[in-house]
């Protein structure tokens, strides 16, 4: 089973005055943009705010459309789907968000919230959804009596294993991970990513991570996909990455970042600017204007997407 990403676009119209009619111009949050995740993988997309990786997400999700490019979930596109492919999807692809805090209905029992994805017309009596629900309570760690607490009863590691345990319900097979420890206290982010790899390797499942932060990315993610701008800038096995970025932007993300080990150094590349402007993107390469190693051509040319080496792909004229 393959979740696919082919030349996706998402533009969202720039109103001119009150009307959307006579929209100015476009914000192209997400410009083509071609990825893939197989069952059992995890592939991390990084990339500052504004970069488009968490619109890439809502896409995945379907909580957006595309403006253009398709979605493939085993060999088929969502815009040919029928309604029961729609209802396998949405059980197939779950989500995690970023704040435990406001993604729980607080006037909602936990027992309530996490059998919510459970279709209506499942076929499964009461006593069975309670099951399901104890089962995967069971599976992140929390207390056989949480189902009849509420969100307000538990701490925030605990509200994101509640969250986790609602993706679960539905037997997935790919899940969503939105920032899924950025809002949790340090000491607690650890733990969240250990439970995530080993539901991982219990129940076989494929993660996106969707990340700012990289140490998060690099623990989960087998493949790492770098955005800038609404686009690719790079993808390749994560740890061929981290060792040797190919891309300037990926260089200076991961030089920010800290290193694994305390007395590997590495030299901090300060990138001058601003993400730029979604609604009129630099032309050329969209990073030229930050770029520490621009060419004459940058400017002008928009380097093509190509396997440098094996596994490795990246946009840049340096290669
Ligand atoms: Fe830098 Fe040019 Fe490569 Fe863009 S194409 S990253 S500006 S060297």
């Amino acid at each position: 089973m393959k979740l696919e990403a082919v030349g996706l676009r998402k533009y969202f119209p720039v109103a001119s005055g009150f009307s959307l009619r006579g929209a100015r111009g476009w914000v192209k949050a997400v410009d083509g943009v071609s990825v893939e995740v197989a069952e059992g993988e995890t592939l991390g997309i990084v990339g500052e705010s504004g970069s488009g990786k968490t619109t890439l997400a809502k896409l995945f999700l379907l909580l957006e459309r595309p403006t253009a490019g398709s979605l493939l979930f085993d060999g088929k596109a969502v815009a040919d789907f029928g309604r029961d492919d729609f209802v396998r999807y949405r059980r197939a692809v779950q989500a995690v968000f970023q704040d435990p805090y406001s993604s729980l209905n607080p006037r909602m029992r936990v027992g309530q919230i996490v059998a919510e994805p459970l279709p209506r017309d499942s076929g499964m009596s009461r006593p069975m959804v309670a099951q399901r629900v104890a089962e995967v309570l069971h599976l992140v760690g929390l207390p056989r009596e949480s189902p009849a607490l509420y969100p307000h009863e538990f701490s925030g590691g605990q509200r994101q294993r509640i969250a986790i345990a609602r993706a679960l319900v539905t037997y997935p097979k790919f899940i969503i991970l939105d920032e899924p420890v950025s809002a949790l206290d340090v000491s607690i982010r650890a733990q969240i990513l250990n439970l995530l790899k080993h539901l991982q390797e219990k129940l076989g499942l494929a993660y996106v991570i969707i990340s700012h932060d990289l140490a998060a990315a690099r623990y989960l993610a087998t493949r790492l996909a770098v955005m800038y701008a609404g686009k690719l800038v790079e993808t390749g096995e994560c740890d061929a990455v981290y060792a040797e970025p190919l891309h300037p932007y990926t260089e200076a993300l991961l030089s920010a970042a800290l290193p694994l080990h305390p007395s590997a150094r590495r030299q901090r590349i300060v990138l001058a600017g601003e993400v730029p402007n979604p609604v009129s993107p630099p032309s050329g390469c969209r990073f030229h204007p930050r770029c520490p190693r621009v060419l004459p051509q940058c400017s002008s040319q928009e380097p093509e997407w190509c396997e440098v080496r094996p596994g490795r792909f990246t946009a840049c004229h340096l290669y």
